[in-house]
């Protein structure tokens, strides 16, 4: 994310899960000195970013940072192909890629040059944009952050969204003990419903897949500037709204976009698709053609067991791949806890009983194991 945005979730929200709960973006950032409320300010990423690599050095000091290329069932579990030729054998896998590869961009964008279009996702520095006139397409929370950014980095930029008005979500303020009775704060909405979303994914997890899927995506969860970016926005930067994006044309090296017959054509350097991301199996490049084909789906997401698992033994999948199974909360940072602590006691469980059979199968002295 570019330098400058901020998160959209309240910082007390956004702590990654340890095993006691301790190591909280609140006690990072006073321990650090750096400005923190609980509700009433925003997170900025910079400060997320500090966190996560404290919380990494402090929690989980044996990463290595490798691409996974191939993955390939075998007998005894799943051979995991990294970059550089190297492999490893694990009974069990637990997929955490987050949203990036799962980047949307709509249809119409395919058969444009790359250097006219990207997605958000593309952006660390907006560096590349400097000299341009950048069109934005999108009305949520990406959109409306990297419009104010590039605005505000003297880069003229259009805000081009199908719907008539851009929603933010409301400017947080304490609330009353009334208020948290009848809508509680659940971390990623107010209101019981979400509440349950947020604290029970297992509960979720049992409802049938109609349901969740409804909770997965509810209005209130959906496209939405965060509060803090209102005013760095409205009235500030020119929008276009209630557009259909039509199609997209190269005129004299700039790119052209064209809406209904009541609209002018826009015509700018740059279009940038802050148009979200769609879970969708078939494009991580990892997987083989046999195994998405193989594996049961919820829509183009994965079907997953209450321990997080696939329909191919030991491939388990977490985080936001895992909500149209767990519903919302897995979209969140406020999610990590559920499928972290309910892993790894699964794992604790069925780990040793897995080395037994393993070697039983092998002719190895059960007794000997540990
Ligand atoms: C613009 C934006 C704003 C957001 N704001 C918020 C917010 O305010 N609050 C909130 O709670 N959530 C927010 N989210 C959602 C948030 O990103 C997720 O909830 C959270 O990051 C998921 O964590 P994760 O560990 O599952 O994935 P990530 O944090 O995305 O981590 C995935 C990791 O997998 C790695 N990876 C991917 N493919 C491979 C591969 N083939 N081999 C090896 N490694 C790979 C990536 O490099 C990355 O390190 C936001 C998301 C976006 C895109």
């Amino acid at each position: 994310m570019p330098e400058g945005m901020l998160l959209k979730s309240y910082p007390w929200a956004s702590s990654l899960s340890d095993p006691d709960s301790s190591f909280t973006v609140k006690k990072f950032c006073m321990e650090n000195a750096l400005p923190y409320d609980d509700t009433l300010m925003p997170l900025p990423v910079d400060s997320f970013i500090s966190y996560g690599k404290s919380f990494q050095q402090r929690f989980v000091t044996n990463v290595e940072n490798k691409q996974v290329m191939k993955l390939r069932p075998t007998a005894s579990g799943i051979e995991v192909h990294l970059e550089n030729d190297e492999f490893v054998e694990a009974s069990h896998v637990v997929i955490a890629i987050g949203v990036t590869p799962f980047a949307n961009v709509p249809a119409i964008a395919n058969s444009v040059p790359a250097e006219f279009v990207s997605h958000s996702s593309a952006y660390g520095p907006l560096d590349q944009l400097l000299g341009k006139e950048v069109a934005v397409i999108g009305a949520g929370s990406s959109a409306t952050n990297m419009t104010a950014l590039l605005h505000e980095r003297g880069i003229p930029v259009t805000l081009v969204g199908r719907r008539p008005e851009i929603g933010f979500a409301g400017t947080p303020q304490l609330r009353s003990r009334f208020q948290r009775m009848i809508a509680p704060s659940g971390g990623i909405g107010d209101g019981w419903t979400m509440g349950l979303c947020a604290t029970a994914p297992w509960a979720i997890h049992m409802l049938p897949s109609s349901v969740r899927l409804r909770l997965a995506y509810p209005r209130a969860l959906g496209p939405l500037g965060g509060a803090f970016m209102r005013d760095r926005v409205m009235g500030k930067v020119p929008m276009l709204l209630g557009q259909n994006l039509r199609r997209l044309d190269i005129v004299k090296d700039r790119i052209e976009l064209s809406f209904g017959m009541a609209q002018r054509p826009l015509r700018v350097d740059h279009v940038v698709f802050a148009t979200g991301y769609k879970t969708d199996l078939g494009r991580l490049s990892f997987l083989s053609e046999d195994m998405v084909a193989q594996m049961r789906r919820i829509e183009s997401a994965p079907a997953l067991s209450r321990h997080y698992e696939s329909s191919i033994p030991g491939l388990h999948f977490i985080g936001p791949a895992a909500t149209n199974s767990f519903g919302p909360v897995s979209r969140f940072v406020h999610g990590t806890p559920h499928p972290a602590r309910h892993l790894a006691k699964y794992f604790a469980a069925i780990l040793p009983q897995r080395r037994i059979q393993v070697r039983k199968a092998h002719g190895i002295q059960v007794a000997a194991v540990r």
